[in-house]
């Protein structure tokens, strides 16, 4: 079927479009495709059904959409791929899924995605790898892999999902489909299972740029519930639709860090990229070299921020307060019960972070790691600000490599962090990004795609449109 959202809801308008057969296309194939992607990890027949009723004389009714399984859903499991929530119903749902209902979307499942949001494969969820639709025994990218490979496989018509330091952008690109990150304070977190609360934002995956507008504006709006929600994102929805043309681009000055060709990009990127520049300067798009040499410092800020507020946020699961309880265990032992529930219960990655997360904020260390890492924030959110003071975007690949196979990089965590190289910086400077596929790269009979980075100032997020829709047209 194939359909993007402008299309389904131009076609339930015209009653070319039955949004009953279209969501029982979407629920069957997504069910059947499941044994081959493992995209989802729980379908909610029940919610469809009783929506279905509920939504019948709506206009944009039953949009089928997956939802990341760390976005809560009154009444339903929400896990965030971790045994330690393997049977969390969640008392209340998320403001961004209110929104969506409220817009007439039907969830039709949790899609898979790495425990709690940490990885770039999704390897590291409790429920099982994610397979990439283009690459047999290939990684879909994390850490929302399943939302990913769920609308790259048309097994849904969108998701919705969470970005931390690119989890929405880097599966994207390595699913030949459109990621985008909204400004920091544009869509409301509340009722989203917080990873690292300074970074986290929701984010829309789809198959068009168009439809990436029309999802934003969907979840994007001010919720007093985030501390962090801003009343500017009700004036953003109102004012955002038509308000750039993509004519408009060829007026843009647009910045390319000559950093970005860095050590560990794979030279067939690399190549893809600057071909993908040179065709769009024979377009008059005016592109220019420039330095920011702290972007090297972006991955080891980011693995020392997110550790200190990952552990932060994660002790709240201790076999009490949430998480499995282990009614045979000794309770009155506290310190063993807490150690033996979170040793057995998260996963090794987990347990990585937690362990990071600990030692940066030790009072021998907090210094040393913590605070340098927050002033290194700094020095890169200044700069990048500097170069927003003359240019309107800052582009890039979105990862430095494509689809690899599942299990080539388990052994070196270091080499999984390296893929958040060009994604992480938006989220450390709060601003709005998106990546859209620039091309394929044939391995070993798999035509891998690979995705176009950019980036604008916080709150600019019609230039991401205008200029997404430029790079659509074209490649
Ligand atoms: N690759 C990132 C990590 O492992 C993904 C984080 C995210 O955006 N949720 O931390």
């Amino acid at each position: 079927m194939d359909l993007t959202l402008k299309a389904y809801i131009q076609g339930v308008s015209d009653g070319t479009l039955d949004p009953q057969k279209v969501a029982d296309f979407y629920v069957n194939k997504a069910k059947q495709e499941n044994s081959k992607y493992n995209a989802f990890v729980r379908f909610h027949d029940e919610y469809v059904q009783k929506n279905i009723q509920t939504f019948k004389d709506r206009p944009l009714k039953w949009a089928p959409i997956g939802l990341k399984d760390l976005i809560l859903t009154q009444d339903y499991i929400s896990s965030c791929g971790s045994k330690m929530l393997e049977n969390y119903v969640s008392p209340y749902s998320a403001t961004c899924f209110q929104n969506l209902e409220k817009s007439w979307w039907l969830m039709i499942g949790k899609c898979n995605m790495d425990e709690f949001a940490m990885g770039s494969s999704n390897e590291t969820s409790y429920f099982g790898p994610v397979i990439n639709p283009y690459g047999t025994g290939r990684v879909s990218g994390g850490s929302s892999g399943g939302s990913a490979a769920a609308v790259a496989a048309d097994c849904c018509i969108a998701a919705l999902w969470t970005d931390t330091s690119g989890s929405v952008r880097q599966p994207a690109s390595l699913c030949g489909i459109v990621g985008m990150k909204p400004t920091y304070w544009m869509v409301s977190r509340y009722g989203v299972q917080s990873m690292c609360s300074s970074l986290d934002q929701v984010g829309v995956l789809t198959k068009t740029v168009e439809d990436a507008e029309l999802l934003l504006r969907a979840i994007a709006g001010f919720d007093p519930r985030d501390s962090q929600s801003d009343p500017s994102a009700d004036e953003f929805i109102e004012s955002v639709e038509g308000r750039l043309q993509s004519a408009e681009c060829k007026k843009f000055k647009i910045a390319m860090p000559k950093e970005i060709l860095w050590k560990w990009l794979d030279p067939r990127i690399k190549e893809l990229f600057l071909k993908r520049v040179e065709e769009l300067r024979a377009q008059w798009y005016d592109i220019h070299e420039i330095s920011l040499p702290v972007l090297s410092y972006a991955i080891p800020l980011y693995y020392s921020l997110m550790p200190a507020e990952l552990s932060t946020n994660l002790a709240r699961f201790d076999g009490i307060k949430f998480g499995l309880q282990d009614e045979s265990l000794d309770h009155d032992d506290i310190a063993s019960y807490y150690q033996k529930i979170r040793s057995e219960w998260f996963g090794d990655e987990a347990k990585r972070r937690i362990l990071l997360g600990a030692f940066v904020l030790s009072s021998a260390n907090y210094e040393w790691y913590y605070l340098r890492a927050q002033k290194i924030r700094d020095q890169l959110i200044q700069d990048v600000d500097k170069i927003f003071e003359k240019y309107d975007l800052i582009i890039g690949p979105t990862t430095p490599s494509v689809a690899w196979k599942m299990g080539e990089r388990s052994a070196d965590p270091i080499q999984m962090y390296m893929e958040d190289f060009y994604t992480a910086p938006a989220n450390i400077c709060w601003c709005p990004a998106m990546t859209v596929p620039m091309g394929t790269i044939h391995e070993q009979g798999d035509d891998l795609p690979a995705g176009m980075h950019f980036m604008a100032q916080r709150w600019n997020e019609d230039k991401l449109f205008a200029f997404g829709k430029v790079v659509e047209g074209l490649f």
